[in-house]
């Protein structure tokens, strides 16, 4: 019989918060193919995961019936690193059976342990809808805010900052900003690896004639199109940028009609940089002060700045004072609100704004009011119907931290792997093996979904219709492409029905319904609805009109804050919270690599990416492998205080000496079994980025 033709499915790629439009392009119900589409955030660009990570929908270990946990069967965190031990201890079950037990379980606990004993942790590869009828469950349902997500493990400190300066988390232009861009600062982050598409517009605008400074104490492929490389110490953010802000302020470099207009607290800035001359830092920081200097000069003198950072700023225990201090930078210097300038955290997950967005936070309803906001409470219990509770829940690392303790006793976890995502691993897992009643919606039997009592087969991003708000605040239209394999279903529908066990009377039966909601709940959707949304694909918000483009850039007349200025927070510098000594002598940072996403649930499960990088290597300076005895490929050995891995080593002349990499992505050398669970005081994010360990070979 002839071939069925292929159609294409317009919609967003899953992976990370660029928000690359794609066309899934189907035959006989099965994506063959990923085609870039001419997208406001990737005209037509896709990188390696967006074009190739796609048939983990098939795998085989693909999740299409529900599983509950055999009677007796013990919750071992040795499970997680076993697959077919963990799936010998479940059953499959019917839907009706499953959600009766998921349902029975959380309500055993929240009528009898009270709703301060139940938390849920949603997810920011989920869709808008999604997210916000999880953060509505856990606080309408449960009864509790103890609702949270990973950007508490990515962001969180970035936008503590940004809604203390300028009362607003979201960044306040798009990266493809530097189309107009005099100068780009790009710190703590690697958008190669981890944005890929934003670093091709970064390419493209350095090609222009924008001038790029690079700063990171690991270097990147963007410096070899940088201006100026600033390798600075690693934690020694705040010791950089000070001395930056205090040769700004002592040649009156800043933006002064800006700052007079705009912005409060120049004079107690300045005198507290007054001590933080380049001179002064470079030791420090280990930046040169004359190259402190001249680029804080040159970032000052810029008629357009733009400001991007990543996860070496903001997964950090002072990760809030970095973001402190980075702003201060910009705003000193008025780079925000015009073309060309701003600021902009590169967001991890496809959908982390959006969640974030939705109320996806233990302190924050929709549109980031706070819990105890007496009018925003008032507002939202107005809307769902329901009492709600005021004070602010638990954060993610502090949810495990009690669940340890034995006081979050049930859990509902949709789309997320703390077990292999949270710090310190080995007691992470150990606090969900200790949850008297966890329930896990996902696509596959993940290393948290190992310790579940009932697993609940979901629904994967090209099977689903949806919004997703990207790092540029564009709300983004997904449409699914192929069916949902066996019994799996729909989270939407999921949720819906563990609310209706519940006792909450939903009847939520299409995500537009969803969204017309959250629309009344967000005065930041304003003028964006479903069907512009279907009609159009993407909308930036805020959107001024019905069908007036949404804007990209934001604050030109004023901020967000009750007076309309920014504020300036000085920072201070400290030290990580771990420093390398006698038995510790390497410094340990995390991250992504370039194929993979997160914790490999799907990527490690897509063919051609799993080919490309198929195994764990920890990355060091050839100069340190020589003196370890060890040449690449050789295996080595990596211990800190809370844990130990071995895996392949692998040559990195981009990093300084001391200096050891590893990412996150393999469950046989989980890279959290040896990280820092300590947090930001403020963002409550932990320090992912840098602890001690040591290293020898294997
Ligand atoms: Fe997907 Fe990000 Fe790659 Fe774009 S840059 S294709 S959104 S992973």
């Amino acid at each position: 019989r002839a071939a069925a033709p292929v159609r294409e499915v317009a919609s967003v790629c899953p992976y990370c918060g660029v928000g690359c439009q794609v066309g899934f392009r189907v035959r006989d119900g099965r994506i063959e193919e990923v085609v870039g589409r001419d997208g406001p955030a990737n005209q037509g660009r896709l990188c390696v995961k967006g074009r190739f990570g796609f048939d983990y929908l098939a795998h085989p270990d693909r999740l299409t019936t529900p599983l509950v946990r055999i009677d007796g069967a013990a919750k071992d965190p040795a499970d997680c690193l076993d697959p077919a031990r963990a799936r010998a201890k479940f059953r499959e079950a019917t839907w009706e059976e499953a959600m009766g037990r998921a349902a029975s379980g959380l309500l055993r606990i929240r009528d009898g342990a009270g709703p301060g004993a139940l938390a849920g942790f949603g997810s920011a590869k989920g869709s808008n809808e999604e997210a916000y009828l999880f953060q509505k469950l856990v606080r309408t349902g449960f009864g509790t805010n103890n609702v949270d997500h990973c950007t508490r493990l990515c962001h969180a400190s970035s936008v503590a900052a940004l809604l203390e300066g300028i009362g607003s988390g979201a960044v306040t232009a798009p990266f493809t900003a530097v189309k107009d861009a005099d100068l780009i600062f790009l710190i703590g982050a690697r958008p190669t690896e981890n944005h890929p598409v934003a670093a091709t517009f970064l390419k493209d605008a350095v090609a222009r004639g924008a001038m790029l400074v690079t700063a990171d104490p690991r270097g990147s492929a963007l410096d070899r199109c940088a201006t100026e490389v600033l390798r600075f110490a690693p934690g020694q953010d705040v010791a950089l940028l000070n001395a930056m802000l205090h040769v700004i302020l002592a040649e009156n470099l800043h933006d002064a009609a800006f700052v007079a207009g705009r912005v409060d607290g120049i004079e107690r800035l300045r005198s507290h940089v007054a001590a933080y001359a380049p001179e002064a830092m470079e030791a420090r920081c280990g930046v040169p002060a004359d190259q402190i200097r001249r680029v804080a000069r040159r970032y000052a003198a810029s008629p357009a700045a733009l400001t991007l950072w990543g996860m070496g700023i903001s997964q950090s225990v002072h990760g809030t004072d970095n973001a402190r201090a980075l702003i201060a930078l910009a705003l000193v210097c008025g780079h925000v609100g015009k073309p060309g300038a701003g600021l902009h955290p590169l967001r991890g997950q496809n959908n982390v704004q959006g969640a974030s967005d939705a109320g996806l936070i233990p302190m924050m309803l929709p549109d980031y009011h706070r819990t105890d906001d007496p009018a925003a409470h008032a507002a939202m219990e107005a809307l769902w119907g329901v009492a709600l509770d005021p004070r602010p829940g638990l954060t993610v690392v502090e949810i495990l931290e009690a669940a340890g303790r034995g006081e979050i006793r049930g859990m509902f976890i949709m789309g997320e792997n703390p077990a292999m995502s949270d710090p310190d691993l080995a007691h992470a897992r150990a606090a969900l093996a200790r949850l008297d009643h966890l329930v896990v919606q996902d696509l596959f039997l993940t290393e948290t979904a190992a310790l579940a009592d009932v697993v609940l087969p979901a629904s994967a991003w090209p099977e689903k219709d949806g919004t997703v708000t990207n790092s540029n605040r564009t709300v983004q239209m997904g449409r699914a492409a192929v069916p949902l394999p066996g019994g799996a279903r729909q989270d939407l529908s999921i949720i819906v029905d563990l609310a209706r066990r519940l006792g909450l009377p939903w009847t939520y039966a299409h995500p537009r319904e969803v969204f017309a909601e959250m629309a009344q709940a967000m005065p930041s959707l304003a003028n964006i609805t479903w069907e512009r949304l279907a009609r159009q694909n993407a909308v930036t918000y805020p959107s001024p009109a019905p069908d007036a483009p949404g804007r990209e850039i934001v604050f030109a007349d004023r901020f967000p804050t009750p007076d309309g200025r920014a504020r300036l927070v000085p920072a201070g510098v400290s030290d990580p919270a771990e420093a390398p000594d006698a038995d510790y002598p390497f410094m340990l940072t995390t991250g992504r690599a370039l194929e993979h996403w997160h914790t490999g649930a799907m990527t490690r499960r897509a063919g051609v990416l799993d080919a490309l990088e198929p195994a764990a290597t920890v990355s060091l300076a050839p100069a340190e492998l020589r003196r370890l005895g060890v040449a690449p490929g050789d295996r080595v050995r990596v211990t800190t205080r809370r844990g130990m891995v071995e895996c392949a080593s692998r040559a990195d002349p981009a990093l300084p000496d001391g200096m050891v990499f590893l990412p996150f992505a393999f469950r046989e050398a989980a890279a959290n079994l040896l990280t820092d669970p300590r947090l930001d005081p403020i963002g409550h994010i932990p320090g992912f980025k840098l602890c001690a360990a040591r290293v020898e070979a294997a």
